[in-house]
C-alpha cells in the first residue's frame, strides 16, 4: 500500500471515528485564519492549456475549490498560458468543461497570465533599474555550462554587471522584436553561489516569435512559469498558492521575486504530493503521444486517465471526487493502485445506476412446457434496494437467452448457476430446471432445453423452495443486438516508464463483442446514463460512436465476480 493511502483526509480509523483528522495544507489554514493573517482564503487551479486534463489535475482541482468551499473561500482558474507554442483554444475549452463537469464553479474568477503580460514587463523593468536583473545575451548553453552544480557554485555571466539602462534598451529590443529567438534572455540578479540552483540568475524572460492564441502577434518575449506564477498568485491576492512537490526548490525564488517586486499581496506557497497511479502514464507529453500516434482514439479514449475519457468511459464526477478523498493529501509520493480507482467508481455507480438485462455470451435456452405463442410482460425491479429506481416492464416468452458462463454440464460443488438436472431462478421471470443438453457435432453446447414452474411467476415458488441460483436472461424474441466495448488497463505493466514505454502498452486493453444481446429499453441509454448490465459490470453509450443508429456501450467497470474468487481458490 502507498503510504499516502495510510491517513486518508477525514476518515479517521475505527477508533477515532468521530474525530476528522485534516492534512497539512487544512492546518495551515486554520492556523492562518485564527490568528488573522487571512480574512479568508484564496486559492486557484493554474493549469498550463497544453493538453487535457487527467486524473492528477482532478487532485489539484479537488483541493483546490475543496479548500475554498470548506473555508468559505473562493477558487480560482487561471490559466497558465506563457507558451503560446504548444497552446491551443481547444484545450482551453475542454479544460473549463473538464473543471465544471467535475462539479466545480469559479464564478467570475476567470484569470490568463497573459492579461499580466504588460504588468509583469512592467516589474521586470522595474528589477532591471534597481539592479536586480539584466539582459544575458550568451547562448543557451554557455548559461546553462555555467550553472554550476549542487558541489559546484556558478559563474558569473560577462553581462552580469552591465549598465542598467544597457539592459533596459536590450530587453526593449527583445521586445520589440529586434533580436532572434535565443540571442537574449533577461536573467534575475540574485546569486551565483546560491546552493540553491533556483536562485542562481533564473531566467526571467526568453524571446519566442510565436502567435498566442489570446495576445496574438504583441508579445514576442514570453515569462517563464517562476517569474510569472507567484506574481500572477499576487495580483490575484492568491493567500495560498498550492502545487505538487517538485516546486518545493523553486520556493526560495518564488519568494524573493514576491519580496521584491512591489506586488499588492503577498502569498505563500504549500506542496503536496502529485497523484501518481499504476498502469498508466500522466505526463501530458506523453498522453500527447498517445494521441497523435493514434495509439488510442483522441484524448477521451475511454481507457485514458483524462477526465474526458473518464467521463467518456462512464465514471461519474462524484466517483472520481470520492476517489480523490479516498487519496488523501500529504508529502509522501507514492503510487496508488489502479484497483483503488475502479472500486471507487464501482461503488458511486452501484448507488446511481439502474439495472438492465444484457447477455455477454449468448445461449439459447427453450422452455418446452411454455406454451409456443406466449408472451408475457413481467415486471422488473431498476434497483435492487433503492425503491425510488421503480419497475419497468420485461417481456419474456418461450425462448430466452442466458450467459454461457451460467452454465456448467459437470459443475462443481457450489456453482449455483443452470446444470443438467438444477433449477435456478429467471430474475423477475420464472424458475426453471436444465432437462436437457444440445451440442452440434463438434460437441459444443448450443442450446438447453428446461421447463418452468408456471407457480414461480416473478421468480419465487409458490411452495416457498429454495433455489439459490438467479440468472439474467434477454427473450430471444425481444432482445436486440449490440457492441459492446470492453476495457482493460492501457499499459500491462504497473510502471511503463521506460524509454521504451510504448512497447508496454496492453495489446488487449479494448476488446469489442458485437453480439451482446440486451432488452430493447437500453437501445434508449443516452452517453452519461451509465446502468449496470445485471451480475456483470456498469456500461455506459459511447459519446462518439453508434452502429446502425444504436448505442455502443462502454464497460466503465466490471462488477466483482464472485464466483471467479471461489473457483481460484479451488
Ligand atoms: P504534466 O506534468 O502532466 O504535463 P503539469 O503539472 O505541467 O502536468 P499543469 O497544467 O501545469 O500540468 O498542472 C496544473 C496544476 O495541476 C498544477 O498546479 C499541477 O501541480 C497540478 N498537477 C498536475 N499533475 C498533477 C498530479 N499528478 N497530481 C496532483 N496535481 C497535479
Ligand atoms: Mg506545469
Amino acid at each position: 500500500m502507498a503510504k499516502e493511502d495510510v491517513n486518508p483526509a477525514g476518515k479517521g480509523n475505527a477508533d477515532d471515528a468521530v474525530v476528522e483528522s485534516k492534512n497539512f495544507i487544512e492546518e495551515v489554514i486554520e492556523q492562518d485564519l485564527a490568528s488573522g493573517k487571512h480574512q479568508s482564503i484564496i486559492t486557484r487551479f493554474p493549469p498550463e492549456p497544453n493538453g487535457y486534463l487527467h486524473i492528477g489535475h482532478a487532485k489539484s482541482i479537488c483541493l483546490n475549490f475543496g479548500l475554498a468551499k470548506k473555508y468559505g473561500g473562493r477558487c480560482h482558474l487561471r490559466f497558465d498560458d506563457t507558451n503560446p507554442v504548444k497552446e491551443d483554444v481547444e484545450f482551453t475549452d475542454a479544460i473549463q468543461r473538464d473543471v465544471k463537469w467535475l462539479g466545480f464553479d469559479w464564478g467570475e474568477h476567470l484569470y490568463w497570465t497573459s492579461d499580466s503580460f504588460d504588468q509583469l514587463y512592467d516589474w521586470a523593468c522595474t528589477l532591471i533599474k534597481e539592479g536586480k536583473a539584466y539582459v544575458d545575451e550568451q547562448p543557451y548553453e554557455d548559461i546553462r555550462a555555467q550553472r554550476g552544480t549542487l558541489k559546484e557554485p556558478g559563474t558569473n555571466s560577462p553581462f552580469r554587471d552591465r549598465p542598467a539602462e544597457e539592459s533596459l534598451a536590450r530587453f526593449a529590443d527583445m521586445k520589440d522584436g529586434k533580436l532572434d529567438e535565443g540571442a537574449a534572455v533577461l536573467r534575475a540578479k540574485i546569486d551565483m553561489a546560491s546552493p540553491i540552483i533556483n536562485l542562481r540568475d533564473p531566467v526571467m524572460y526568453r524571446i519566442k516569435k510565436a502567435t498566442h492564441h489570446r495576445t496574438g502577434d504583441k508579445w514576442c518575449i514570453y515569462p517563464m512559469y517562476d517569474w510569472a506564477h507567484g506574481q500572477c498568485d499576487a495580483i490575484e491576492h492568491i493567500t495560498h498558492s498550492i502545487c505538487t512537490l517538485e516546486f518545493e526548490n523553486h520556493r526560495p525564488l518564488y519568494d524573493w521575486f514576491v519580496d521584491n517586486v512591489d506586488v499588492p499581496a503577498v502569498p505563500k506557497q504549500y506542496e503536496f504530493a502529485r497523484l501518481n497511479l499504476n498502469y498508466t502514464v500522466m505526463s501530458k507529453r506523453k498522453l500527447l503521444k498517445l494521441v497523435e500516434d493514434n495509439h488510442v482514439d483522441g484524448w477521451d479514449d475511454p481507457r485514458m486517465l483524462t477526465i474526458s475519457g473518464l467521463r467518456r468511459r462512464g465514471c461519474t464526477p462524484r466517483s472520481i471526487r470520492n476517489f480523490i478523498d479516498s487519496v488523501g493529501v500529504s508529502r509522501n509520493n507514492g503510487i496508488i493502485d489502479m484497483g483503488k480507482l475502479e472500486a471507487a467508481v464501482r461503488d458511486d455507480l452501484n448507488e446511481v445506476t439502474p439495472r438492465m438485462m444484457a447477455v455477454m455470451d449468448p445461449l439459447k435456452v427453450t422452455i418446452t412446457n411454455y406454451p409456443d405463442d406466449q408472451e408475457e410482460e413481467l415486471v422488473a425491479k431498476n434497483h435492487p434496494s433503492d425503491e425510488s429506481f421503480g419497475t419497468r416492464p420485461l417481456m419474456f416468452a418461450k425462448e430466452v437467452f442466458i450467459d454461457r458462463a451460467d452454465f456448467m454440464e459437470d459443475p462443481p460443488k457450489k456453482f449455483f448457476r443452470l446444470a443438467p438436472g438444477k433449477e435456478v431462478r429467471l430474475k423477475f421471470a420464472y424458475l426453471v430446471t436444465c432437462q436437457e443438453v444440445i451440442k452440434d457435432d463438434d460437441g459444443n453446447i448450443v442450446e438447453l432445453k428446461v421447463t418452468y414452474d408456471p407457480d414461480s411467476r416473478g421468480g419465487m415458488p409458490a411452495d416457498g423452495r429454495k433455489v439459490k441460483g438467479t440468472l439474467h436472461w434477454v427473450s430471444a424474441k425481444h432482445a436486440k443486438q449490440v457492441e459492446v466495448r470492453l476495457y482493460d488497463r492501457l499499459f500491462s505493466v504497473e510502471k511503463p516508464d521506460a524509454d521504451d514505454w510504448l512497447d508496454q502498452l496492453n495489446p488487449d486493453s479494448m476488446v469489442i463483442n458485437d453480439k451482446v444481446l440486451v432488452e430493447p429499453a437500453l437501445l434508449d441509454k443516452k452517453p452519461g446514463e451509465p446502468v449496470q448490465f445485471e451480475r456483470t459490470g456498469y456500461f455506459n453509450a459511447d459519446s462518439r460512436y453508434s452502429k446502425d443508429g444504436q448505442p455502443v456501450f462502454n464497460r466503465v467497470v466490471g462488477l466483482k465476480d464472485s464466483w471467479a474468487k471461489i473457483a481460484k481458490k479451488g
